[in-house]
């Protein structure tokens, strides 16, 4: 069957060629963040449904939920889920249980420049494929004796063998020349800035977009002052994945497009605009382009 492709198999459209799609709002950012997208998908008559599932990281019933509704739809949007470290050692992150149970063993963040927003470097264009599910992901960590963790990273040639197959086919896809492999700690120094990238986790049968730096945004939680780019650009990645290659490039054109516009910049880049002028805008944007009438 299609199930045994390498890569993952986005669901078919339901009658009317509607997707139905989990929506894990998260912690933090998360929930405003994913009303704003929702606001967004009707404004640009998207043709998604979102499945609720709200997730609190200290029962065991609510993460479960959230994979048994992500195996029904096949497809999710997340806000990241805050991990309480004031639990038990053998509490697991709900973000990191979701990746090991789904089997989302390949993360894909695409880190490229984006027009108006000043960084060190210049011109990065680097997709980073990421290992999800071994190395300290394996989560098994255990207190040997009172003040003494442990925290063993299992490596399997099998899964390593898996990731670079999905990272030499990523890049044949999509035109890469070459493909380098690095460390961890050189994947840090390249890695995306909160609110900004995007990123996604795939496996063969399902696939969870979220932003690249899962973080809560906690401290700026509910002040409207959050950059949205990142999960909008999440839910475009979301888009491309479920076919809907208009509506996606629509969406990700209004975004880029307004990011250009520098008095709009939220204050994590510079400035002093805030999610929902930076919403609106994009939406301005979109109406001023006309409806999509290929897909309609
Ligand atoms: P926690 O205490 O759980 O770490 P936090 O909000 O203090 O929460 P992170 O969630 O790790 O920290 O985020 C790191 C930093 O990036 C914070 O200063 C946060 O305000 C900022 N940040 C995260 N996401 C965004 C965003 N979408 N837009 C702007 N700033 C962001």
């Amino acid at each position: 069957s299609s199930r045994r492709e390498k890569s993952t198999v986005p669901p078919p459209a339901k009658y009317g060629g509607r997707h139905t799609v989990t929506l894990i709002p998260g912690d933090g950012i998360g929930p405003e963040l994913l009303n704003h997208v929702r606001e967004l998908f009707r404004f640009s008559c998207v043709p998604v449904d979102f499945e609720v599932v709200n997730v609190c990281s200290a029962t065991e019933d609510d993460i479960n939920n959230a994979i048994t509704a992500i195996r029904r739809n096949g497809v999710a949007l997340k806000g990241n889920i805050e991990t309480l470290h004031t639990l038990p050692a053998s509490h697991k992150s709900r973000n990191n249980l979701l990746r090991t149970t789904l089997d989302l063993y390949a993360n894909v963040m695409h880190c490229k420049s984006l027009p108006g927003v000043q960084t060190r470097h210049n011109n990065i264009d680097i997709m980073i494929i990421r290992e999800n599910t071994e190395g300290e992901y394996s989560s098994l960590e255990h207190e040997s004796v009172s003040g003494v963790v442990e925290c063993l990273k299992i490596i399997t040639r099998t899964n390593s063998l898996r990731i670079a197959e999905y990272a030499f086919k990523l890049a044949r896809e999509k035109g890469r020349k070459r493909v380098t492999a690095v460390h961890k700690a050189v994947q840090t120094d390249l890695g995306p800035g909160p609110g900004l990238v995007p990123g996604a986790n795939y496996g063969r049968d399902y696939a969870v977009f979220e932003t690249a730096t899962r973080n809560t945004g906690k401290s700026i939680a509910d002040r409207n002052i959050a950059n949205p780019t990142a999960m909008l650009l999440a839910s475009c990645m979301m888009l491309d994945h479920l076919k809907l290659y208009d509506y996606a490039t629509m969406i990700r054109n209004a975004v880029l497009t307004t990011m250009n516009e520098t008095q709009l910049h939220t204050a994590d880049i510079g400035g002093q605009g805030t999610t929902s002028e930076v919403v609106q805008a994009i939406m301005r944007n979109i109406q001023s382009k006309g409806p999509l009438t290929s897909e309609l």
